[in-house]
């Protein structure tokens, strides 16, 4: 008990601790702040040591004042800390926000968005003056001035721009120059040159000495841009934030980008919510790319957190993409984004591919190949080219299946089959990470002879070895990516033309450029065809176009050949025209008769528990909730159903949907679902994620 006279100083803290909500007057809120008392007057966005319950933790002063009448039960912060500078007004609007717009209090977002080595209570000693000192700190401050230290590289000029890039580059500069919001769509076919529309507009805005964030969806498309903008802009620091650096590399460089050092931050969506208090541009490549998506805790869009805080800020945001999100799409149609267009290859002698659909139905493909595409490939080969095989299932790996009686390998723990690598001889869950040797009879009938089902990425490159023995062959998936660094090794093997042939999946699709590719074939395009996710074919095209893209783009012409059942699906007409606008104004009339999103916006309450019964007997009291909320909001409320994948590592889960034409009420009514859903007591766990890509 803290017997002395209460503090006359206050602050609130936002602290990393469970949905802390509660109703006021009425309404729910999950602003929620706990408040300490501090030994002077402090500033807001400064990190705090606190005492919460029995532990101590690291929180960040949201608001900081005079107490009319200090309450007795306040408790004493340990310590301000005030070891790097505060965290800008800003930066905590943008945290507010998030917070709200994903139903989380401000702590929950602004905790977890510093660096590790930023929240470690442990890493403090409190000393006798009530000064906290910190040896990783004092380390950390170290490797910040090596960054500051690191020699210039020399200056590379940028090409000429072509007129659409210098129109469009204007378009922005113009917008920089205003000083206001100013959201860009940048839609360039592959190879349009759209990097140097975004060089150009860094340029402009570090020439007016304000920050840029530069945002791409994918870790291995960090360090080329990263490359790229070194030497480019020689004398400007340029930080990076990534997954693919150690606690401490992170550290450094997000305080860098925060103390206004480094004016360029490029990094994957972690960056997004990155301190930068002289912020001027937001870039966003590939911003159709899924993977700007969260997919756990904070369940956040990177790109719309980029949007809304462009808007925050007021400042421009370039969104860039040959395939954009429909969302994007419809929001440039009604003019709210300015579209910048680039419709031609940027080199003169590149053009864009030749797409050839091969129609695969009746046809006995020989280890998944047909005729046509080993005949392409040898032909490249022979010309001392390279080819790219492109995989496109996820997760199209194959399962052990027994021919006796259709047996085939399933994990134990999840509602999936098990796939089987041969690297390792063992099944593998791709949901939970299960794995077991298999068993060496059909565990149905008893038969021995056990075989793998399916042409996964690693039966494809056996196929190719047994063909093309001479050829180097690359195998990019998740796998491989698993290991630290080996997808970026590979990727710079096929840079540097020391693979003739790379298989691998999604990843390959992304903004790569590779001099020297002329063919691309494409395996098992059609499951997207006809998946009960409404969004698969948007994502199958724009998977197809950037990996077709990938082909033909210095002055060797490209082919794409695709293997499909389908040939004369409207899909693969619009992409051998390359004509994005066609196949996305379809889809959108598809989208606007079923009401689904850009036309709607949705969130989706999941639940998990032991039994599946029990999901789904939680969810009924949720819909509940929902259709009472509705009898006052334009919302729709679905029923309850289990999830696809609906059991997974020995959990089993099932979802809610809630939609509405408009956003607003949709945002009215979560905060009232999630305080009620939080009163139900049951045995399991659930979350609520607003714009679910995945339903
Ligand atoms: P995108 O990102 O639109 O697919 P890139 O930015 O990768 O395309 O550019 C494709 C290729 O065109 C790159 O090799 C790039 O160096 C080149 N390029 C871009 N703009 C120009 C230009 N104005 N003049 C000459 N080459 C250019
Ligand atoms: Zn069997
Ligand atoms: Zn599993």
């Amino acid at each position: 008990m803290n017997t002395e006279p209460a503090c006359e100083h206050v602050v609130a803290v936002a602290l990393d601790v469970p949905s802390y909500a509660k109703m006021q007057s009425g309404t729910a809120t999950l602003e929620v702040l706990f408040d300490y008392s501090v030994a002077a007057a402090t500033t807001p966005g400064l990190r705090i040591l606190v005492p919460f319950g029995k532990q101590t933790l690291i929180g960040i002063v949201a608001c900081a004042g005079k107490s009319e009448a200090a309450p007795r039960e306040l408790r004493d912060a340990r310590a301000v800390l005030d070891d790097i500078a505060p965290l800008s007004p800003g930066w905590l609007d943008l945290m507010r926000f998030a917070a709200s717009y994903y139903q989380r209090s401000l702590g929950e977002v602004a905790v977890p968005a510093l660096p590790v080595l930023l929240r470690r209570p442990e890493s403090y000693r409190l000393g006798e003056d009530g000064q906290a000192t910190s040896r990783s700190m004092e380390l950390l401050r170290k490797r910040v001035l090596r960054l500051a230290a690191e020699s210039p590289t020399t200056h590379e000029r940028a090409p000429a721009l072509n007129d659409a890039q210098r129109l469009a580059a204007g378009e922005i500069t113009t917008a920089l120059a205003a000083g206001s919001f100013a959201p860009f769509l940048l839609h360039g076919v592959t190879g349009s040159g759209k990097t140097e529309v975004y060089m150009a507009a860094i340029a402009d805005a570090i020439g007016r000495g304000q920050q840029v964030l530069v945002l791409v969806p994918e870790i291995n498309l960090a360090p080329p841009l990263e490359r790229l903008l070194r030497a480019r802009f020689g004398q400007t620091s340029v930080a990076a934030l990534h997954s693919g650096m150690s606690d401490g590399e992170r550290a450094a460089n997000w305080i860098f980008a925060h103390e206004g050092h480094a004016l360029i931050l490029v990094g994957t969506r972690m960056a997004a919510l990155a301190s930068l208090p002289k912020l001027g541009l937001i870039v966003v490549d590939e911003e159709h790319d899924p993977s700007f998506k969260q997919q756990e805790g904070l369940r956040y869009s990177a790109r719309d957190l980029a949007v809304v805080r462009a808007s925050l800020e007021k400042i421009a945001i370039v969104l860039g993409s040959a395939t954009p999100s429909l969302e994007s799409w419809q929001l440039a149609r009604r003019e709210r984004y300015r579209l910048l267009a680039l419709p031609e290859r940027a080199v003169a002698t590149a053009s864009l591919p030749v797409i050839e659909c091969i129609p695969t139905r009746r046809m006995v493909l020989e280890h998944g190949f047909s005729p046509r595409a080993r005949e392409a490939i040898a032909t490249s080969l022979g010309r001392r080219e390279q080819v790219l095989v492109f995989v496109n299932r996820r997760g199209y790996a194959p399962v052990l299946n027994c021919a006796a009686c259709g047996w085939i390998s399933d994990c134990p723990r999840c509602s999936a089959h098990a796939v089987f690598h041969k690297a390792d001889g063992l099944l593998h869950c791709h949901h939970c990470g299960w794995q077991a040797r298999p068993p060496r009879t059909c565990p149905e009938c008893g038969n021995a002879d056990l075989a793998p089902l399916g042409r996964g990425t690693q039966r494809v490159e056996e196929s190719l070895a047994a063909s093309f023995p001479d050829a180097r062959i690359g195998r990019l998936d998740r796998d491989a990516s698993l290991k630290r660094g080996s997808a970026k090794a590979l990727l710079e093997r096929f840079h540097g033309g020391d693979i003739d042939i790379l298989v691998g999946t999604q990843m390959l699709a992304k903004g790569h450029d590779f001099k020297n590719l002329t063919l691309v074939v494409v395996l098992d395009a059609d499951s997207a065809l006809y998946s009960h996710d409404f969004r698969a074919p948007e994502r199958l095209f724009s998977n197809l176009t950037q990996v077709a893209g990938r082909a033909g783009r210095a002055d060797k012409p490209g082919v794409v050949l695709v293997q499909t059942d389908f040939a004369d699906h409207p899909l693969f007409a619009a992409l051998r025209r390359h004509d994005f606008a066609g196949f996305a104004s379809q889809l959108m009339d598809e989208r606007k008769q079923a009401q689904l999103p850009p036309f709607t916006y949705q969130a989706i309450v999941r639940a998990e528990a032991r039994k599946l019964a029990d999901a789904l007997e939680f969810l009924s009291h949720a819909r509940q909730i929902a259709a009472e909320l509705a009898l006052e909001l334009p919302l729709t409320v679905y029923d309850a159903v289990p999830m696809t994948l609906f059991r997974k590592a020995g959990a089993e889960r099932a979802q809610l949907l809630i939609e509405s034409a408009m956003r607003p009420a949709l945002q009215r009514a979560l905060p009232t679902l999630f305080l009620k859903l939080r009163e139900i007591k049951w045995r399991g766990s659930w979350h609520i994620e607003v714009d679910p890509l995945e339903i």
